[in-house]
């Protein structure tokens, strides 16, 4: 039986079955992991599929085939880290082009972004895209790609793809979404507009933190065309095991992302309550700012990362960010163990003080990556931990 992806399918059965066939040689289920850099050809006139392992391997034809399949996309690229698929698609612009970027984002976003790109005359412009005006007044006629995350990385920021689609459709600008935090399951950014669907697959989708990878969904053959032709060019690209383990946790991605949103509400729910919690960022809660629009660009939940800062000061938040039991003081995010991290000085450390100051990341804000564990235990790790204030 030959298993294309169906539209008519629904995530998990998609995220499972989407784009992945039987191996023809051996009818094994799961893609082969071919240990090798090239393939004999049988003539030089006729062009095989394999040639050469950058170029492409089946390994990671399944998991291309597959990523395209989860975002709703035509097509698929995989790349060996999140920056690899970001860096790559900054590599279609020109010297001269304008970026315009979210403010709140990934560090090393920024950092690529700011230190390497901005090196070779691409120019970027950093707002809050939150605020549909401040992305208006930032477009120039040099501005090529507006690039955004939401949830946004550490303060579960809200942007409205639709409405930055909308703004970016009509000065033929292409968008990008950093999709990492949602996951389709939860959110389709080229359903709503966007060119690029973005992911570090180290996170949810490979989702047991035992591999880095990136991947890119696309809808546009010419962007597709491009992007793959650059993806071979310098060579950004996971090897045969790296993508097999990706694409064996996207097929659980769909049961563990129930799990991880109904975690991070009972704890968002948690910490709200908690005398000695001021504030808490979590976009599935009724008073988040982004809330409304987070209901109607995402479904089935809010995600599993939830920042909050304590009544306290910052020298007591650094104390309480040891006492935890079952969460684990990491970076990185999405796996199935409970993760918390200080932002500040761990993922966004590269983020100048005064851009952090106007986007809100304070020396005191702490995140966490909830996991698929019960609960109940997760809750009392907090409770316990936090009693040390
Ligand atoms: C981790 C992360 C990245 C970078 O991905 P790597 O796989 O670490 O290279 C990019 N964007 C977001 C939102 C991330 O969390």
């Amino acid at each position: 039986m030959k298993r294309a992806a169906k539209e008519t399918w629904r995530f998990a059965t998609t995220a499972i079955h989407g784009g992945q066939q039987p191996d023809p040689s051996t009818g094994a289920i799961m893609p082969p992991v071919y240990l090798t850099s090239t393939y004999v050809q049988k003539s030089v006139s006729r062009h095989p599929l394999y040639d050469y392992a950058r170029t492409i391997h089946p390994t990671r034809l399944a998991l291309e085939k597959n990523l395209a399949a989860i975002e709703g996309g035509r097509y698929g690229l995989a790349f060996a880290s999140g920056m690899a698929a970001i860096s790559s698609v900054l590599l279609g612009l020109q010297s001269g082009d304008h970026v315009i970027s979210g403010r709140d984002i990934y560090g090393g976003t920024y950092r690529v972004f700011q230190n390497v790109f901005q090196k070779f005359g691409v120019r970027f412009t950093f707002v809050d895209t939150t605020q549909a005006q401040a992305l208006r007044k930032a477009v120039k006629p040099s501005t090529r790609l507006i690039w955004i995350e939401t949830p946004s990385n550490p303060l579960l920021q809200i942007t409205d793809i639709r409405a930055v689609c909308e703004v970016a459709r009509r000065h033929k600008i292409c968008v990008a979404v950093d999709n990492t935090f949602a996951t389709p399951f939860l959110q389709r950014p080229l359903g709503l507009g966007a060119d690029f669907a973005v992911h570090s697959t180290t996170k949810y989708l490979g989702g047991h933190s035992d591999v880095v990878g990136g991947g890119v969904a696309l809808n546009d053959v010419r962007l597709y065309e491009r992007l793959k032709y650059l993806q071979n060019a310098v060579g950004a690209i996971p090897g045969p095991l790296d993508s097999f383990l990706v694409l064996r946790g996207i097929k659980t991605l769909g049961a563990r992302m129930r799990q991880h949103c109904a975690n991070a509400l009972e704890v968002a729910e948690y910490l709200s309550r908690h005398p000695k919690v001021s504030r808490v960022y979590y976009p599935g809660l009724p008073a988040h700012p982004g809330h409304a629009i987070a209901s109607g660009q995402m479904s089935g939940g809010f995600g599993g990362i939830v920042s909050f800062e304590l009544n306290a000061p910052v020298k007591a938040t650094l104390k309480v960010l040891s006492q935890f039991k079952v969460f684990s003081l990491a970076e990185s995010l999405g796996g199935v163990e409970s993760l918390l991290c200080h932002p500040v000085s761990m993922t966004h450390a590269s983020i100048p003080k005064s851009l952090r100051i106007k986007s809100g990341l304070t020396d005191g804000l702490i995140r966490l990556s909830v996991g698929i564990e019960d609960a109940e235990d997760l809750l009392e790790d907090l409770e316990g931990a936090l009693a040390a204030v």
